[in-house]
């Protein structure tokens, strides 16, 4: 099995049952509905093939919404605007017929913006630096040539921007998520804390409790990255708009640092944006982008992304093929016994279980976990061996499709004897054939099970003990 997982966004390219199907024989564990495209409709069509096809294949996969948060744009240019280096162009309140004057989709900005500050657009490719402020509008400098197309992004890598994270299209597409079932959602443009309170507060009010991936995309997310992990389940490093605030330059060195925070704090990450960009139009990737692959799967990510490349490319399934193969490739050699700090005493467990299966080589994991979190514990060690994770839980189960490592077996049901949930556990194994009677487990949980954090108890399970538990009477 490959540990490092992969999530692919769907799009027209890939939203049919037989590409779905591919896609997940492929191996994809994650599929992304990108809330910035498409209607609801479209979307609730998605939701039900992956599902559909997910059963008829017997393999859960989780199923990330990304919403699109306030994401900065200009309005509508008519045809293409040339820009010259030098030049001023306006960022103006209202709409105007100057065809130098743009029109920002939050105009409350113009206010938090203070001249000396820089302000990007299109990814990072247009770059102008604010020389004028009035009520109205701000006067910007071109500091490069280029041109610019209708609703391109505009950034403000400087700039403390007090708007909320989560717009009233948010709030729908939040009430959509919640009734049809989604299991992770990742927030765009999240800044603080308060955006995270924020949303989990609109979740609350549907009894919605996804997994929360919070897009670290800019300076000011960076700045906080502490209270974001802190409220968050996850972290996405957003390469697209962090690379158009700081720079792609300055992108590798953020993402490790990204990652390997959150890797300590136990935070599942995914690596997205460009990974293989030229596999849009060709079949084959680039050396650089099969480099990049590897390297964010050594820097320790959980999952990487797709996005262009299976929304509108034309070589999806030989995309995700690629990031498969380089990735069992790289966990040929990966740096697995990773060590660090414990953060509690469940953790502790965890981390004397994946100590013991380093000296033991055969032994494969086991958790039996309700809410997932003792079996991320275990993939946050990066054990050689598999990590089956056992759950009475669906949600547990398909959210732990993100989690490094982690392959979530089967569901059980629950059964709070512990001596019980191992009896059927090793009866179902077998009977399932994921197992021998030769094969060797290393089993947590807790033992008082189905308490959430109680994890406190490690087994080894070998021939013998399989013989004398199946020897006993329920
Ligand atoms: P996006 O987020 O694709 O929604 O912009 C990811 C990124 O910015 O890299
Ligand atoms: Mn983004």
């Amino acid at each position: 099995m490959r540990k490092t997982k992969i999530v692919i966004t769907v799009g027209p390219a890939t939203s049919s049952f037989e590409m779905i199907k591919k896609l997940i024989l492929k191996g994809v564990n994650v599929f992304r509905l990108n809330f910035s495209h498409g209607d609801h409709d479209t979307h609730l069509e998605s939701i039900k093939t992956i599902r559909q096809v997910s059963k008829e294949l017997k393999k859960e996969v989780a199923i990330l919404q990304d919403i699109s948060g306030p994401k900065v744009r200009i309005g509508d240019i008519d045809g293409v605007l040339q820009l010259t280096k030098g030049d001023t162009i306006k960022l103006t309140k209202e709409d105007s017929d100057n065809r130098l004057s743009l029109k920002l989709s939050y105009p409350r900005i113009i206010d938090m913006v203070n001249i000396g500050e820089e302000v990007f657009f299109a990814d990072g490719t247009i770059q102008t630096v604010v020389i004028h402020k009035d009520k109205d509008y701000l006067e910007l400098k071109l500091l490069n040539s280029g041109e610019l197309t209708s609703r391109k992004g505009v950034n403000f890598p400087k700039t403390k921007l007090k708007i909320s994270a989560i717009t009233n299209k948010d709030r729908k597409d939040i009430a959509f998520g919640a009734k049809n079932g989604i299991d992770i959602v990742a927030l765009s443009f999240v800044q603080n804390r308060e955006d995270i309170l924020n949303a989990k507060a609109i979740m609350k009010a549907y009894k919605f409790t996804p997994f929360i991936v919070s897009k670290i995309e800019t300076g000011e997310a960076i700045n906080n990255l502490d209270d974001i992990l802190d409220l968050s389940d996850g972290v996405m490093v957003a390469r697209g708009d962090l690379g158009a605030e700081f720079g792609v330059t300055k992108l590798p060195r953020i993402q490790k640092r990204i990652i390997s925070i959150a890797n300590g704090r136990n935070k599942p990450t995914i690596t997205a944006t460009q990974m293989l960009t030229s596999m849009k139009d060709n079949p084959f990737p680039t050396r650089a982008e099969v480099s990049d692959i590897a390297n964010a799967v050594y820097d320790g990510t959980d999952a990487v992304m797709l996005s262009d490349e299976t929304t509108v490319g034309k070589f999806p399934i030989e995309a995700v093929k690629v990031l498969h193969d380089t990735i069992k490739d790289v966990e040929k050699d990966y740096p697995y016994f990773k060590s660090f700090n414990t953060l509690n005493k469940a953790d502790a467990v965890s981390k004397s279980a994946v100590e013991l299966a380093k000296n033991l080589d055969k032994e494969a994991l086991v958790s039996f976990t309700l809410s997932g979190m003792s079996a991320q514990t275990l993939s946050k060690y990066r054990p050689k061996q598999s990590i089956y994770a056992i759950s009475h839980s669906l949600e547990t189960h398909r959210k732990l499709s993100l989690v490094w490592g982690v392959n979530p077996l089967f569901m059980m049901d629950k059964v709070i004897n512990p001596t019980r949930l191992i009896y059927d556990f090793v009866q179902k194994i077998l009977e399932e054939e994921y197992a021998t009677m030769e094969s060797r487990f290393i089993i947590t949980m807790g033992a008082v099970t189905g308490e959430l954090g109680s994890t406190n108890f490690i087994r080894l399970l070998n021939r013998e003990g399989m013989e004398a538990i199946l020897a006993s009477e329920f």
